[in-house]
């Protein structure tokens, strides 16, 4: 009984190095996508508002040529009130004349919140290039330092699946489905008993259970948390 409890120990060991190695094999590939997802969310939002500050910009440009070729008809129709000769066209005239102002200030006013506007893009744009810029390098070495730790878990996990295989050969099949049920359901197995207690849960084991844990005849199981006891 004493070499089950050695194996199934050894399996335990071997059992939590390969659960920490595909934990890792998990979590660094996703911590990486996540990093990647989140350069690329950052670089949608440059773009966009990249697109904004170019259709700001044609804006402002649609408003200036307006206010040119307003002002240049204001300057001909002044040019043309000296040859007008009927009052009722005069005032006619005259109207056109004070509409287009009036539209110009109108534009002259958009021209000043588009050009606000563009001013905070702008500094907006610049403000998150700088910062993509650095988080770009950040990322390419937690990227890098991931990789490398993926790497390195792969490399392991071969040898520790070949060790466990090797423990499982000298293992009693009988013995096997109880293990791996209490292991599945705890994370682990086994619990070492010291002082009549389970030294995993802190319950106290009675004493004559607690015997037979010392006598090592057969696998005792804690009766709080069901793990298989041994004694050192
Ligand atoms: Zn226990």
């Amino acid at each position: 009984m004493q070499e089950h409890i050695e194996s199934l120990q050894k399996l335990q060991t071997v059992d939590l190095r390969i659960r920490e190695l595909t934990e890792g094999l998990t979590r660094y590939p996703n911590e990486i996508n996540n990093l990647k997802k989140d350069l690329l969310e950052k670089e949608g939002s440059i773009k966009l508002k990249e697109t904004n500050l170019a259709e700001l910009k044609t804006q402002r440009d649609d408003l200036e040529s307006s206010l040119l070729s307003n002002q240049e008809s204001i300057k001909k129709s002044e040019e043309r009130l000296f040859a007008i000769k009927t009052h009722k066209e005069y005032e006619a005239l005259q109207k056109e004349i004070t509409d287009t102002r009036r539209e110009n200030l109108e534009i002259e006013d958009r021209t000043i919140l588009v050009m606000t506007e563009i001013e905070e893009t702008e500094s907006a744009l610049a403000e998150e290039k700088e910062n993509y810029a650095s988080l770009e390098g950040q990322y390419a070495q937690e990227i890098a330092e991931k990789e490398k730790k993926i790497e390195e878990l792969e490399i392991s996990r071969k040898p520790a699946e070949k060790e466990k295989s090797e423990i499982l050969s000298t293992i009693d099949p009988k013995v096997l489905p109880l293990y791996e049920k209490i292991f599945k359901r705890n994370g682990r197995a086994l619990a070492l008993a010291e002082n009549e207690k389970c030294t995993s849960c802190n319950m106290n084991i009675p004493p004559q259970l607690y015997n037979e844990v010392l006598k090592r005849t057969k696998l005792i199981q804690c009766p709080n948390c069901k793990k298989i006891l041994y004694t050192k």
